[in-house]
């Protein structure tokens, strides 16, 4: 047994410059000449909010505002009036389940003031102003933190993201990197690792929701592949450090390597061995309806059924090569068709003659079948002479912040392995 070593170390970087740029268009400064000594009768604005009683009522499915002003001991007409005042009251018409609405009241029970997210952005007041309701739309401006992490795979890839801090949707994204080098499904072993620097997207200090991967490697089978995001005019896309777009023309694995739960054994899976021919695929076994893609660009030249193959799909690519999808349970493209690379064409299924949902997969080089775990494969186009120096200067940090990240993991991964062997 391997000895388990999880490492989940996250770091706070100090904030890009770029951010606090951003940061600076939004907020303007203003200088002010306030007295050395704190005036007694100045009491924030903030604290004045603070004080306030906020009353929240979490929308549940099939309510309505009328009902919620009914358990506010509200009355309608006030609500009438509120949703009256202008279109951006009138937004409260369609409030959905999950949403939170906050409420305050004077200590008579007479209605102050309401807010209501209106998006993740923007939240909406509505406030008592003597006799007049009045609306108010405050920005809720969200904040870029940079955080780095790392793991080594012990379980499942998705086990190993967890115990670094990463969502699954993180874990996704890391994997859809390095998709074009690395099977997710067939090749992970335990040893594996990774270390990435990304983005959260916060709010008031609450995580919102994950933003990009600004660098990751991956060390799969000990060979090490490295990404940076770059932008090169054309928006974003990951590089290796050499500057070669990490998207090559075709994927290691098609299909959506997330549907395959760490509880999933594909050891449960034996492929039917009593065939004619030899067996010249790859079978990756998978639970039915896992979305299959179009491994690369091409053209669909079968979409068909037979008692053999089940649901089957050919693709013609250029360069000779034709790519085959077997056993499909649905398929989603017709012969004729050109399909991108990443295109779902089918589902996984179990259609034909086999024992087990799985997708059998071949990849043929000019009538030869190669692996397509292996084959070699011309290398993606490097960027632009034009924009190379920019990239090296700006990759040349972020790689060394990325190497210092990996360095911390293998000098953790060996003192916790002496720790464990003399305990
Ligand atoms: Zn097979």
């Amino acid at each position: 047994m391997a000895s388990v070593v999880v490492l989940s170390l996250l770091y706070a970087f100090s904030g890009s410059s770029q951010k606090e740029m951003h940061l600076a268009k939004q907020v303007e400064k203003i200088d002010l000449n306030l007295p050395s000594k704190p005036l007694l009768s100045y009491v924030p604005e903030q604290n004045q909010e603070q004080e306030k009683q906020w009353q929240y009522v979490t929308v549940k499915k099939g309510q309505t505002l009328s009902s919620i002003f009914d358990d506010m001991d509200l009355s309608q007409s006030l609500l009438y009036k509120i949703i009256h005042i202008d279109k951006d009251a009138k937004k409260l018409t369609k409030i959905f389940p999950g949403a939170s609405i906050g409420f305050v009241k004077d200590a008579t029970g007479k209605f102050e003031q309401l807010k209501y997210k209106l998006s993740e952005t923007q939240e909406l007041f509505v406030k008592q102003d003597g006799e007049q309701l009045l609306t108010e739309l405050v920005e809720l401006p969200l904040e870029t933190t940079i955080h780095s992490a790392k793991g080594v795979i012990t379980g499942s890839l998705f086990n190993a993201g967890k115990a670094a801090g990463l969502t699954d949707n993180m874990v996704m994204q890391l994997a859809n990197i390095f998709a074009w080098d690395i099977d997710f499904i067939l090749d992970i072993r335990s040893g594996d690792s990774f270390s990435l620097i990304y983005e959260k997207i916060e709010q008031d200090g609450e995580f919102i929701r994950d933003g990009k991967i600004l660098a990751a490697s991956f060390t799969n089978q000990g060979e090490t592949f490295t990404a940076v995001a770059f932008d090169d005019g054309n928006g974003i896309s990951y590089y290796n450090p050499e500057g070669r777009n990490m998207k090559k023309a075709f994927l290691r694995a098609p299909l959506n390597f997330s549907y395959i739960s760490s509880n999933f054994n594909p050891k449960r899976f034996h492929p039917v061995q009593k065939r004619v021919k030899a067996h010249r695929g790859i079978d990756y076994a998978a639970p039915r309806g896992t979305p299959i893609y179009a491994a690369g660009d091409g053209t669909v030249t079968r979409s068909a059924y037979n008692k053999y193959n089940g649901n089957y799909v050919f693709i013609k690519h250029p360069s000779g090569i034709v790519t085959k999808y077997l056993h499909l349970t649905k398929r989603f493209v017709k012969k004729g068709v050109r399909v991108k690379q990443g295109k779902t064409i089918g589902t996984l299924g179990s259609t034909g003659m086999v024992t087990g949902p799985h997708l059998h997969y071949e990849f043929v080089l000019n009538g030869v079948h190669r692996n397509p775990r292996t084959v070699k494969l011309p290398k993606a186009s490097p960027l632009k002479k034009s924009k190379m120096s920019e990239f090296k200067s700006y990759a040349a940090p972020i790689l060394s912040q990325l190497d210092s990240i990996n360095f911390d993991a293998k000098h953790i991964a060996q003192t916790k392995m002496k720790k464990t062997k003399s305990s």
